[in-house]
């Protein structure tokens, strides 16, 4: 063996359990009971207030890079990731420049992350209007599948799909298999509700109502349905969408849902006037709707929990005026996911099988990486240690992606990242991430 790490707690797939994990070449090669005695030059036996994990799984993340990365780029945010025990990323189509909706854009991008990135690294393409002859040669290409818009998506250069548009790319994505990802809030709605302006909170919760996202679920449910296409939705903030994605995944349809730490964390009621850090879109919902959600999850109608990482520069964020309506939406978190969702999680009674399983083994399963997300033999050795009861308080400029902005700035979390292996090697002697591609991770 390369390494071997000695846990009296490990999180593995039947439990928490006392193991030695032997790595070899990269791999897990051995998942032993920890009574069997490692040869000990090359064993590593963890603290007794730490858990060995998988390393973390983020299926949802704006890396930003080339184009506008003065946001955000890939050597700090996959940086961030490591020390926040992500050892795989998937970078979202937009906010780059170009947006990945064609082989050349996957090419630029793919050139911009070559060498720099210190975690593993996959990518969405993109759908758009007019794009799709693009999407088979970028599935072909590697991409894990590919995103939309039914509204606008903030960026000129990544417009959102009609449901016609939806519909046509659903029936091609079906001829491979491929994946859907959908913001899933819908225009109309959107257009009728009052337009977000000025420091208050309640006024920009009001020109993000729920029934938009509830909209807009329906109709991807009912594309689903009709053209058998693998459908997934993005950022679920809306509690009130629950039954319909449960009614679906009774029928049988092939739908899946995420939500994100912040509204897992957060509460409108919470959220001072002015605070942008907070805004994003959909937005942080009340308490009650924040309740529903943890139901969500423990009930498996939602089924993985990923970052939504998507920063800007300091400036763009308006924490200067404070008004919601001028502000990026986007919360930068990449680097808290797990303490801030460990963090509620153990409050209402979950324990870090759970967390894991919607942190690490779903999103992996979300995005098909066979060899990542679970402690098992054959699996690439992306492991974390983490000490589950140690806290800490968030400052913001201790944090490794780029802006140091971030809604967690001063919040008291349970949980600390204290190695990370990528692959059997310790990030902090990186970078040495990957590019992913689709069948070949
Ligand atoms: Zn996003």
């Amino acid at each position: 063996m390369d390494l071997t790490l000695v846990a009296r707690q490990a999180v593995t797939p039947d439990g928490i359990r006392p193991v030695s994990v032997g790595v070899r070449d990269g791999r897990i090669a051995a998942v032993e009971p920890f009574e069997t005695p490692p040869p000990s030059e090359f064993a590593r036996w963890l603290n007794d207030d730490e858990v060995l994990l998988p390393g973390l799984v983020d299926t949802h993340v704006h890396v930003n890079d080339p184009g506008r990365a003065e946001w955000e780029g890939f050597d700090t945010a996959t940086r961030a990731a490591a020390r926040g025990g992500v050892t795989t990323i998937v970078d979202m189509p937009l906010n780059s420049l170009p947006p990945t909706v064609d082989l050349a854009a996957l090419e630029v991008k793919r050139k911009a992350a070559e060498g720099r990135v210190h975690v593993d690294v996959g990518f969405w393409g993109g759908a758009v209007p007019g794009n799709l002859p693009s999407l088979r040669p970028l599935h072909d290409a590697g991409v894990f599948g590919f995103k939309c818009f039914l509204l606008d998506s903030g960026v000129p250069e990544f417009p959102p799909l009609t449901h016609f548009e939806l519909a046509d790319a659903l029936r091609e994505l079906r001829e491979f298999d491929g994946l859907m990802i959908v913001h899933a809030e819908d225009a109309e709605v959107i257009d009728a509700a009052p337009p977000s302006c000025g420091r208050r909170y309640r006024d920009f919760l009001a020109s993000r109502p729920r029934r938009a996202e509830n909209e807009a679920i329906k109709a991807v449910i009912a594309l689903a349905r009709r053209t058998g296409a693998r459908a997934h939705i993005l950022h679920l903030s809306s509690a009130d969408a629950l039954p319909l994605i449960a009614e679906a995944k009774a029928d049988g349809l092939p739908i899946t849902a995420e939500t994100c730490p912040h509204y897992l964390c957060f509460t409108a009621e919470d959220i001072p006037d002015g605070a942008t850090q907070f805004k994003c879109c959909p937005p942080i919902r009340e308490d009650a709707n924040r309740d529903a959600l943890w139901q969500g999850l423990a009930d498996g109608v939602i089924d993985l929990v990923v970052s939504d990482h998507s920063p800007c520069t300091v400036d763009l964020k308006r924490l200067d005026t404070g008004d919601f309506g001028h502000a990026w939406g986007g919360v930068a978190s990449l680097q808290l996911g797990l303490p801030a969702v460990w963090t509620e999680a153990r409050r209402r009674g979950f324990d870090l099988t759970r967390v894991i399983d919607w942190m690490a083994v779903k999103p992996a399963a979300l995005a098909g990486f066979a060899r990542k997300g679970r402690i098992a033999v054959g699996m690439d050795a992306d492991l974390t240690v983490f000490a589950p009861d140690q806290p800490f308080t968030v400052d913001a400029q201790e944090l490794a992606h780029r802006n140091p902005v971030t809604p967690y700035h001063g919040r008291d979390l349970h949980g600390v990242v204290r190695t990370t292996w990528l692959r059997g090697r310790d990030v902090v002697d990186g970078p040495f991430g990957t590019l992913l591609t689709r069948g070949d991770a």
